[in-house]
């Protein structure tokens, strides 16, 4: 039940139950899993992965917004209705990219003191 692979280095996709390698052969051909396909545990992106999805989702929302050169309410309402397309869109395009790591679902984030 470790999280290392046999030759000592981290897996970057690996389960953080099972150490089940999660991850796929070419980046972002399936979406990022709820469950661990192996053990069933819940499983999410690492906190930091999910503060780059919502970075990146604002920065599509109020992004487009502005493009179309909305104001006052139309704005707002823009920027509710695409709350959700803008925030599949970014976890697209993050998952795409770069491998999801995974944490068990409500864990506590780990702080930069705990080893
Ligand atoms: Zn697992």
């Amino acid at each position: 039940m470790s999280i290392r692979s046999p030759n000592g280095i981290r897996k970057l996709s690996a389960c953080p139950n099972c150490a089940a390698e999660l991850g796929t052969a070419p980046v972002g051909t399936k979406p990022p899993h709820t469950y661990c396909p192996s053990c069933g545990t819940p499983i999410r992106p690492v906190w930091w992965q999910t503060v780059l999805v919502i970075m990146l989702m604002m920065l599509i929302d109020f992004g487009s917004g502005a493009l179309l050169g909305l104001g006052g309410l139309s704005l707002l309402l823009f920027e509710i209705l695409f709350l959700i397309p803008a925030m599949l869109l970014a976890m697209f395009l993050l998952f795409k990219n770069i491998q999801p790591k995974y944490a068990t679902r409500g864990s506590v984030p780990p702080s930069l003191f705990s080893r």
